[in-house]
């Protein structure tokens, strides 16, 4: 049995990162494809948000499996400014969390709400403005590095996009092309590392100083070295912003301020590194002790 059930794990993790590399190319390519559901035309146009997050009971399927829960009462509240982490197992459903703030899908019970108004009333590229996100993957669309940075905030100026290259580390590797940021990426041009191209998401997340964050594995695809650096780009990105981070590494989550683990779909555990840590049996410090063994 457990030979099987590694096996089914191995296979869940491929058919997740086709699956995901897909949400991911939608991401890039378009950041408002149409939702399943009708949205309404008209929608609340926010200047500004305070980033308050909250998920009622939600529940959810993908469309294509409608036989499978991936999500089961859901049940959190980010205030303005917040940092919670999302950890669990893989499969277990934090991407698809995250991702259903962008409503990128129709929910199949309960609501999410942010500064108190239901997504769905929002105008769905207006709120989308707000929220910045490193994905798992990052795929740069088949242009120069200076649009794929400036992808959202298209009216950047060159010191701002230099800018935000420095502190998201980029400029370094950006700066040794002789085009620079007019150095084309993608099949017709420069071949960039993971690495590179999670920077170069980054710094996109840095220029669009968005209210709310969402890191998803932003470090995943990072050597130790870079990742040092990039990790202090994030802090710095972090700071003042709601955010959602789901974290492989459980070292880089200590300081938020709250934890949800979750496992088959559902919140198992929710409370503060210390609490969670000291929980005998308890998911988190398993995964905490795994870890440690691994390292
Ligand atoms: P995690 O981020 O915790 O690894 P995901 O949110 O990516 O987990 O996936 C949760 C579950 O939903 C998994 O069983 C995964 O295979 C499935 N899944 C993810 N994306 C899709 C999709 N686009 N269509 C159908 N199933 C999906
Ligand atoms: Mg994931």
């Amino acid at each position: 049995i457990g030979a099987s059930v590694a096996g089914l794990g191995e296979l869940y993790g491929k058919v997740q990162s086709i699956l995901g590399a897909t949400e991911h190319i939608r991401e890039v390519l378009d950041e408002t494809p149409e939702p399943t559901h009708l949205a309404p035309t008209v929608g609340l146009v926010p200047a500004q948000i305070s980033g308050d997050i909250r998920y009622e009971h939600v529940a959810f399927h993908y469309p294509t499996r409608p036989d499978i829960a991936v999500l089961q009462d859901i049940d959190f509240h980010i205030k303005p400014g917040e940092k919670i982490a999302l950890v669990g197992p893989s499969g277990a459903g934090k991407s698809t969390i995250a991702s259903l703030l962008m409503q990128f899908y129709q929910l199949s019970g309960g609501r999410i709400l942010v500064d108190g108004h239901d997504v769905r009333d929002y105008d769905l590229t207006a709120l989308r403005r707000h929220i910045g996100i490193v994905p798992q993957e990052t795929l740069l669309f088949g242009g120069t590095i200076r649009e794929n940075i400036a992808y959202g905030k298209p009216t950047a100026t060159d010191d701002e996009i230099m800018a935000a290259a420095r502190q998201a580390n980029a400029w370094q590797f950006i700066s040794s092309f002789p085009e620079g940021l007019d150095a084309v990426v993608g099949d017709r041009g420069i071949k960039l590392s993971g690495g590179q191209r999670q920077r170069v998401a980054i710094a996109r997340a840095i220029l669009k100083n968005p209210a709310i964050l969402i890191l998803d594995e932003a470090t995943s695809a990072l050597d130790s070295e870079s990742e040092k650096l990039v990790q202090g780009a994030l802090d710095e990105l972090l700071q003042h912003r709601t955010s959602i981070i789901i974290a492989h590494r459980l070292s880089t989550i200590r300081k938020v301020d709250k934890i949800l683990v979750i496992d088959g779909g559902r919140i198992v555990e929710a409370g503060s590194h210390d609490e969670l840590s000291e929980r005998e049996g308890g998911l988190y410090a398993n995964l905490l002790r795994l870890q440690f063994e691994l390292s």
